[in-house]
């Protein structure tokens, strides 16, 4: 039997990245590669690539450039070294890095990446190959299902795609051009994943889209199936803990959501809704195509569903053409709906979008400081968020040893990380947690003295076999 060849894969930018990475490397295992930590070590080098990142291209042929010294490093020891650029950037400049980065093996787009052993075969006979296509098969039919054992090695949490691509069009956003049109995937076909990752200890499943709740896959009964239905159909597998979801837009919060966070208990009671600005002129620029009020009555809606729910949010500051008063809207929407957390940055173009063709720059210094000011706004929310907490007993999912030597760290159902000092036993269950203190993001507490020994659900199943 040949030896495994090491895969290294550094991956960057969201949730749905580090999905599609687990994936690269669940379409690799097969072709007998094995992950390592060192590039120096690896056989195979993928880079998967966000496009979001502020000069994001740029980066990916620094990083190229050094990933070229790696190379030729492993040639002198006689060994190859391939090299795969994938994700947004090689789906937006895929030409581009084809001919600037000759050591560069295989390009491949975030909807091709099920094609990734036979891209490096026809890499080795052709020198070089690139599929940037959005093909019309489902990739995620084509996937192999993960293995026991890396299931079990990802831990207790775990992503799973519903949902890709975009069709909201975002004056600054490359997301429709690089992830493509809005797709779903059917409802059998998740069910089955996340029951194959219930079946090996997962707890927690975050669904996961670009635009999640916009989510139409086809049902069981030949029609198509609202996220909410989709969840309370999730909620019945066994060994479940938690749902969530993300990313939302505020336009698409439909009743069965709202029902579903109403009547799940396993719909964890925290939502990130983007809003982005709380001026109506910048979100009309930004083709956000809601109002701050719509914004506002969405949020509402959540809460008359949901009373105990909190939301997280993302905020571009200095958008072209945004004034003192556009921010201070945003300010004022920010203070009226008192966020757990939130996302701030301030804007940057993305090429090949419609806002990169905005005039209207607002000054470097006037971002600065407005993002300042925001993200102190912010950070004092999610202050008295965690304050809160303190005195009350919050339900934890345990996830892992904390760095502190006899801690463990897990999540109460509004992410915030609760440290507890137990045994590792408790890793898997969801147990009640008194907060006794709380630092800037995280939770300290204590669990009532017969915890572990009389867990308040199903433990995780046992680890064991093949
Ligand atoms: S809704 Fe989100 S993913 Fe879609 S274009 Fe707007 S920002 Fe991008």
């Amino acid at each position: 039997m040949s030896a495994p060849r090491k895969l290294h894969i550094k991956s960057y930018g969201c949730q749905m990245n580090v999905y599609d990475a687990q994936r690269m490397v669940d379409t690799l295992a097969p072709e007998g590669f094995v992950e390592t930590a060192s590039i120096e070590d690896a056989d195979l080098v993928i880079l998967n690539t966000c496009h979001i990142r502020e000069k994001a291209s740029e980066k990916v042929f620094s990083e190229l450039g050094r990933l070229r010294v790696a190379k030729d490093e492993a040639a002198l020891r006689d060994r190859r070294m391939e090299i795969v650029v994938a994700g947004c950037v090689a789906q937006a400049e895929g030409e581009e890095i084809i001919r600037r980065a000759p050591m560069v093996d295989v390009v491949v787009g975030p909807q091709s990446y099920h094609n990734l052993p036979q891209l490096l075969a026809r890499a080795r006979t052709e020198g070089r190959a690139l599929d940037t296509e959005f093909p019309v098969e489902d990739k995620f039919a084509r996937l192999p299902q993960p293995s026991r054992q890396a299931i079990r090695a990802r831990g207790i949490s775990a992503f799973v795609t519903v949902q890709e691509g975009c069709d909201k069009f975002c004056t600054f956003c490359v997301v429709p051009y690089t992830r493509g049109a809005e797709t779903s995937r059917p409802v059998a076909r998740i069910v089955e994943d996340v029951t194959r990752l219930a079946d090996n200890g997962v707890r927690e499943v975050t669904l996961i889209g670009q635009n999640v709740n916009a989510y139409h896959g086809d049902g069981p009964d030949g029609r198509p199936w609202t996220l909410g239905r989709l969840l309370h159909r999730l909620a019945e597998i066994p060994g479940l803990a938690r749902l969530r979801y993300s990313t939302s837009h505020p336009r698409d919060v439909e009743q069965s959501l709202l029902e579903a966070h109403r009547d799940i208990p396993a719909v964890m009671p925290f939502v990130h809704l983007p809003v982005q600005s709380g001026s109506d002129r910048i979100l009309a620029a930004m083709n956000r195509k809601h109002t701050a009020a719509d914004y506002r009555r969405v949020i509402d809606r959540f809460r008359t569903f949901r009373p105990d729910i909190a939301f997280s949010s993302d905020f571009i500051v200095g958008f072209p053409g945004e004034t003192e008063d556009d921010f201070a809207a945003t300010l004022a929407l920010v203070a009226q709906i008192g966020y757990a957390g939130a996302y701030s940055f301030k804007y940057s173009p993305r090429a090949g979008t419609p806002a990169a063709d905005m005039q209207e720059m607002v000054a470097p210094a006037a971002m600065d400081e407005r993002l300042a000011r925001l993200q102190d706004l912010i950070e004092r929310q999610q202050h008295a968020f965690n304050r809160a907490a303190v005195g009350s007993t919050v339900d934890v999912l345990f996830e892992r040893p904390a760095r502190n030597d006899g801690q463990i760290v897990g999540r109460t159902p509004y992410l915030q990380p609760a440290h507890v000092m137990a045994s590792e036993d408790i890793i898997g269950q969801v147990l009640p947690v008194t907060i006794t203190r709380h630092e800037r993001y995280s939770l300290f507490g204590t669990l009532p003295a017969n915890a572990g020994a009389i867990p308040r659900q199903t433990r995780t199943p046992a680890l064991t076999g093949a």
